[in-house]
């Protein structure tokens, strides 16, 4: 069992600060500055250009994608890294749609808006008959037929927390022909995932959400091992080819899910991560679900005591739910401005979602415990009523 009271002070937090967004931008490990200022100066400074070999920076998108692979249950030398999570999105389902003569992408109207705009910039690319299908996220199962080509969902929904049931899923997909690609934004950290088992056929994910990269942090891609040697990358960087170093003229996939990567790797910023996955790499995914559904489930049990005008926008069953829990609110926006100013940092998702992330590394139950005072404060007395709370921000 992981002993969540250990991993508490390995992390930075502001004081006074209740952070309840490490499902948007995880918070900084006390060992990433020391780790980032070696890989500037020692590696960087002292070895320049031989850095690239001596300090190992080549290999790390795959050495990083094994840990991030044993969160996710992939299997290993199955997932590197690189690029920002649209990116990969738009790789994924390029391959995807590459095995395949069918022309549909199943989607639902919960997902992340990136992942849907990739898909339809990919499908006017191709130029070939594609269509786009976005139903509302419980209705997924019933859209299923033998015209989809694609199955595209993010595991757990950005906005309500809502949980697909990704092995039920998968499994039908498979029966049916259809190539499952799955987003994991808001789960690889989040919750045990078993991509693996579930016999998912590409899996996505980034890494300054959950699993405390920094800001611009990289994110992974996973490709099953049964296609790991046919799968397409349609973005032929140099990275990707089989020999880099050869330069040759001919583009020539490298080995396995090495042919995902596509250019120069972010070095400094895979430092970061290396001090994050530190700490990582001891986490028992099960204790870590396990915790995190507790403090949900006090969360929600709090708030919805305290906080009438509340309504729940997040699966009130735990299975159901990722390790997120929104309140919708109409004036959503300042409720969370002045929660933030008063020292709980949620975010607000448009139209009206006050959103609030659990991650077990370093919250534990007197912070939610002290969130659902304050929360409870705000939206008892309207300290939200205050025009200094209405101004929208550029980021929410
Ligand atoms: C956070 C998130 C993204 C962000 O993509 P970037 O390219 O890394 O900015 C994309 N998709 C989903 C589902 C997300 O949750």
């Amino acid at each position: 069992m992981t002993d969540f009271s250990r991993t508490k002070p390995l992390f930075h937090l502001p004081d006074g600060m209740i952070y309840l967004d490490g499902n948007s931008l995880g918070p900084l490990p006390k060992a990433t500055p020391e780790r980032v200022a070696q890989t500037l100066t020692q590696e960087w400074g002292e070895m320049v250009i031989t850095g690239w070999n001596r300090a190992g920076w080549m290999a790390q998108p795959m050495a990083l994608g094994d840990r991030i692979g044993r969160l996710i249950g992939a299997e290993p030398g199955h997932v590197t890294l690189g690029d920002t999570l649209s990116i990969k999105v738009f790789q994924a389902l390029a391959a995807a749609l590459a095995m395949t003569d069918r022309k549909v992408i199943l989607s639902d109207s919960g997902n992340f808006p990136s992942d849907l705009y990739m898909a339809e910039g990919l499908i006017e690319a191709l130029d070939r008959g594609l269509e786009l299908r976005v139903v509302a996220p419980e209705d997924v199962a019933d859209a299923f037929s033998e015209d989809l080509g694609v199955l595209m969902l993010t595991q757990v929904d950005y906005r309500t927390g809502r949980l697909h049931d990704m092995a039920a899923l998968t499994a039908r997909a498979q029966a049916l022909g259809i190539i499952t690609v799955w987003d994991l934004a808001h789960s690889a950290g989040a919750m045990a995932v078993d991509v693996a088992g579930c016999g998912a056929d590409f899996a996505v994910g980034c890494t300054y959400k959950y699993l405390n990269g920094g800001p611009g942090a990289p994110a992974f891609i996973y490709v099953a091992p049964r296609h790991a040697d046919q799968a397409r990358p349609i973005l032929s960087g140099w990275l990707g080819h089989g020999a880099p170093f050869a330069f040759e003229r001919a583009y020539r996939p490298g080995d396995r899910v090495a042919r995902m990567r596509v250019g120069t790797p972010p070095v400094i910023q895979m430092a970061a991560l290396d001090a994050a996955m530190d700490i990582w790499d001891t986490v028992d995914m099960q204790a870590l679900r396990a915790a995190s559904v507790a403090l949900c489930e006090r969360f929600i049990a709090g708030v919805t005591a305290a906080c009438p005008d509340l309504t729940l926008a997040s699966p009130r069953d735990a299975q159901h739910r990722g390790s997120q829990v929104s309140f919708s609110h109409p004036q959503g926006y300042a409720a969370m401005q002045a929660c933030i100013a008063h020292g709980v940092v949620g975010d607000f998702r448009a139209p009206d979602i006050m959103r609030f992330g659990f991650t077990p590394l370093f919250i534990d139950a007197g912070d939610v415990d002290r969130a659902v005072a304050v929360i409870a404060d705000v939206m008892a007395n309207r300290l939200w009523d205050d025009p200094q709370y209405q101004a929208r921000s550029a980021v929410t």
